[in-house]
């Protein structure tokens, strides 16, 4: 079955008790057991429940891999991933990646004695270079956020396997439409399922998949033993929300271009960040490793400083001003200050964040209104 037919399909079978076609919310946070020899399908919610695993075998089938879980957030997703790690082992990460999990792996994983070191993974020689002995784990987001740089994910799985490591790819923002690292050989794919998963702005969420059936038992276990396990609620969302998830992507993404394409030639834009573009540096790799679109976020610098920066996402009026991304409204931040904000400023400068970097998540509405949006609020900022 293609991509959009199991995004309906797997997991959603008719309740064999009524009939009714879409399975109901299990809210149930114990299950009768038929003996008292462990062996039952569900015994306690934390371990597992019926509505999230509905949700866990979506994922597991879109993303290409043996496994899926479900957590209470994308972060809850990454901390147990890097509870694989142990005190000695070392992560080498990106630096174009997210705020929150930059701030768990320079504080939290710092304090656990697992040493970091962020490196640019674009470029493969630098990933190859940081890459020591005791690297148990390498950690990309192929589309970078908030730069938007592209990873070579084929790339580095070769030189983690190389290493003896796990390649752990953060998708969120080119989702499974776009693209599956576990095809290209990572070992664990992550989401926030807050984002395009769950599409509406309206739950939080996170997801693993392993491709290896081993590495799945690892992170259950972990997951079991720390307890942030997606709730029943998020998980009926999140199973509606895939539903629609390839049509959204495309959508999205075809009007991001159309923004992309319209930033670039305007005078008060010094630099546009967009992998569609055949001028972004990632554009090549991007083509090769991406189906359907070149993802639905855009990011673009105005000359000027992070006031003029603060007072376009200000003016504007559809996109509204907020964190968060990969919903059906469109959103707009300035980077600095508010997603990235945990970046220490000095590294935030040395990872190329600028005052002026203005963050778009292009939603569903019509791609005309978002243009005239934009065109009014660049009026609007270079009139002062
Ligand atoms: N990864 C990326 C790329 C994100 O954008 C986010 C949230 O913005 C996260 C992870 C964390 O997810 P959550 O907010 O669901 O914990």
């Amino acid at each position: 079955m293609q991509f959009r037919t199991r995004a309906i399909h797997v997991g959603q079978e008719a309740d064999p008790s009524n009939g009714a076609v879409v399975p109901p919310i299990h809210l149930a946070s114990t299950f009768v057991l038929p003996a008292a020899n462990g062996n039952a399908q569900y015994d306690y919610a934390r371990t597992g429940s019926p509505t999230r695993h509905a949700f866990e075998a979506v994922m597991a089938s879109l993303d290409g891999g043996a496994r899926g879980l479900a957590f209470a957030s994308g972060m809850a997703a990454t901390h147990c991933v890097t509870m694989l790690l142990k005190p000695g082992d070392h992560l080498v990460t990106g630096t174009d990646i997210y705020g929150g999990s930059w701030r768990l792996f320079n504080n939290v994983l710092a304090e656990r004695g697992i040493s970091i070191t962020a490196v640019d993974t674009t470029d493969l020689a630098a990933v190859e270079d940081a890459m020591c002995a005791e690297t148990r784990m390498l950690w990309i987001e192929p589309t970078g956020n908030p730069l938007l740089s592209v990873t070579d994910v084929a790339g580095c799985a070769a030189l983690a396997q190389k290493a003896g490591a796990l390649l752990v790819a953060d998708n969120t923002l080119a989702t499974p439409v776009l693209c599956r690292p576990l095809e290209m050989g990572a070992d664990i794919v992550m989401h926030s399922a807050t984002k395009y998963i769950g599409g509406h702005s309206d739950l939080l969420g996170g997801l693993l998949v392993a491709r290896a059936p081993e590495v799945g038992e690892q992170l259950h276990w972990m997951q079991n033993a720390t307890g942030a396990v997606m709730g029943p609620l998020e998980s009926f969302l999140c199973c509606r929300g895939v539903k629609t998830l390839e049509l959204r992507v495309h959508a999205q993404s075809a009007t991001a271009f159309r923004l992309a394409s319209w930033l670039y030639q305007q005078p008060l834009v010094k630099q546009v960040h967009y992998p569609g573009l055949e001028t972004d540096p990632g554009h090549t790799v991007a083509a090769n490793q991406y189906h359907g679109g070149f993802g639905a976020m855009v990011s673009f610098e105005i000359d000027s400083d992070v006031q003029g920066a603060q007072r376009f996402v200000e003016s504007t009026r559809l996109f509204q001003l907020a964190v968060s991304l990969g919903a059906v409204e469109s959103l707009i931040e300035v980077p600095a200050v508010m997603s990235h904000g945990a970046y220490a400023p000095e590294a935030r400068r040395a990872v190329g964040i600028t005052d002026g970097l203005i963050r778009l998540s292009v939603g569903l509405e019509e791609a005309g209104d978002l243009e005239n949006d934009l065109a009014q609020a660049m009026n609007t900022v270079s009139s002062l």
